[in-house]
């Protein structure tokens, strides 16, 4: 029955479309960081919608699972199949194409294989901003964007993905296509129906194209980066940051002394712009599209104030494009600079902003009671509650017998996390990787809505089975024995 299935799909996509030859097909198996190797029938890459449609419906008469793929470079394993190739990848990386652009109305409809990249440069070119911006921009989808509801550095000031999307189009498990892609700002005629879509990481159907807010372009920024004494501190700051600028604070970045100490020995073009160290450090950009008022005038009177009030030890404020990039690329480096200090378990969480600091405070004192001389790196999208709370290894330990640790770090941050109300995964979703914490972490009673939102939509459980939600009484997290 399969192979007999799988013809007609390489039928409808035509042979371009079609990969099942094992070398070709190898990328689409394994998953950015490593941690997951799986296997498929095939990778299928329709052309357009109504491929993807066709693709669907006979996969659905043929029981056969999908795992839709983007750019691949989701860091919970949402995106590659399980070890069992018992499913296809279906890559909507073909469909990149922008539809259409209305700078009036400031909206962008794109499909959903477009390189975020790509979509940013389209709206460049219309004298728009695409505000969303993150380290994966060159090869991450929006279609993949959209099923993590991705964040980044501008989510202070423009919001998620999911607060960027209009109207989105979507393959639906049974092969119809909704057509949802609407350009409105307001529309209140029932049950938002994208915002199931977002952030389902493909679990509830495919999207294919959606449209997008567009913003006007930043004729002034301002990027400053100010050393402090303690986390408490790089809050207030960021408090009065807020309430100074009106609404023109656009990224707000936590960085540790150690966090620029590695990057400094680890990654080229990375050093230490103040002449002192000091434990912690901030990145804030400031942007707008007007010309009248000065920024750089404002963000130094803003730099002096908090100085004077015992806030701010020191900071700089770049002088040019070249020097916010410097400035930038401490941030940038942190992750990979990790890379170099051993075994580095990941914590991607959230909690209320006026608790970040005791948080930190407190989740650090945790896990080095546990264990002695892990160097805990808190950096990140603190402006929005969202701590990247990643342990380094102890200097000398084995790296294997410290990464045994991963469940009780997971479980010692994460209650801390939950003590304060916050989220076990503010950015990269929940995947495979985070699937049991999940369970630990959600109230049965969202446990029991989230399975039924995925039972109505996808009641054979085809779309992306196993990722995100466990069915009761499976082994392996894809479908209950039958
Ligand atoms: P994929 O990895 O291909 O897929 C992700 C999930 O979406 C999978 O579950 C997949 O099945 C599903 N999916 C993909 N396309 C579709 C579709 N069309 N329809 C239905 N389901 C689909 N994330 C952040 O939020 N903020 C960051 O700052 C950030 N920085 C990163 C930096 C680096 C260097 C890297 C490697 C990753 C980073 N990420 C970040 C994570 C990742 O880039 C995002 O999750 C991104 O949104 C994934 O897009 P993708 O196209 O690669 O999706
Ligand atoms: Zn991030």
């Amino acid at each position: 029955v399969v192979s007999g299935v799988l013809d007609r799909i390489r039928g409808v996509v035509g042979p371009k479309g079609f990969i099942d030859e094992p070398e070709a097909l190898a990328p689409y198996l394994v998953e950015w960081r490593g941690l997951y190797r799986g296997a498929a029938k095939a990778a299928v890459r329709p052309a357009s919608t109504e491929e993807v449609a066709a693709v669907v419906r006979l996969c659905a008469e043929a029981g056969l699972p999908i795992v839709p793929q983007g750019g691949n470079t989701g860091l919970v394993g949402g995106g590659v199949p399980f070890e069992d190739g018992e499913s296809i990848v279906l890559s909507l990386a073909r469909m990149d194409r922008i539809r259409a652009i209305d700078p009036l109305n400031h909206t962008i409809t794109a499909e959903a294989g477009c390189i975020l990249a790509d979509l940013q440069k389209a709206a460049d070119e219309h004298d728009r901003l695409f505000p969303l911006s993150l380290g994966a921009e060159g090869s991450c989808r929006i279609g993949g964007n959209l099923s993590t509801n991705a964040g980044g550095v501008g989510v202070l000031r423009y919001g998620n993905t999911r607060d960027l999307t209009l109207g989105l189009e979507v393959v639906l498990p049974d092969g119809r296509v909704w057509d949802g892609l609407r350009a409105l700002r307001k529309d209140n005629t029932g049950y938002d129906l994208k915002h199931l879509f977002i952030g389902a990481e493909g679990t509830l159907g495919i999207i294919t194209a959606a449209t997008l807010k567009l913003f006007p372009k930043p004729r002034q920024v301002e990027t400053a980066f100010i050393a402090l004494r303690r986390v408490e501190d790089v809050m207030a700051v960021f408090a009065r940051a807020r309430a100074a600028s009106s609404d023109l604070l656009t990224a707000f970045e936590l960085i540790p002394r150690f966090g620029l100490e590695i990057s400094i020995k680890h990654v080229a073009g990375v050093s230490d712009p103040l002449a002192a160290p000091y434990p912690w450090y901030a990145l804030l950009e400031v942007s707008s599209s007007q010309t009248e008022t000065s920024l750089r005038e404002a963000l130094e009177a803003f730099l002096a104030e908090t100085i004077e009030a015992g806030l701010v030890a020191d900071g700089v404020i770049a002088a040019s494009g070249a020097q916010s990039q410097e400035l930038w690329r401490i941030r940038e480096a942190i992750v990979m600079a990790q890379n170099h200090e051993g075994g580095s378990i990941k914590h991607d969480v959230a909690v209320p902003v006026s608790r970040v600091a005791d948080f930190i405070i407190e989740a650090s004192e945790a896990v080095a009671r546990r264990l002695p001389g892990i160097r805990p790196v808190a950096f990140g999208h603190v402006g929005d509650g969202n701590i990247h709370f990643n342990l380094s290894q102890p200097v000398g330990m084995d790296t294997k017998a410290y990464l045994a640790h991963w469940a009780e770090m997971n479980r010692i941050v994460h209650d801390a996390v939950a003590a304060r109300g916050g989220s076990i995964s503010a950015e990269h979703g929940i995947g495979r990787l985070k699937r049991d914490e999940l369970r630990h972490y959600k109230s049965p009673l969202e446990l029991e809505l989230m399975a039924r939102v995925k039972q109505a939509l996808d009641p054979g459980n085809l779309m992306n089975p196993g990722k995100i939600l466990a069915p009761e009484g499976s082994q392996n997290g894809r479908r209950a024995a039958t």
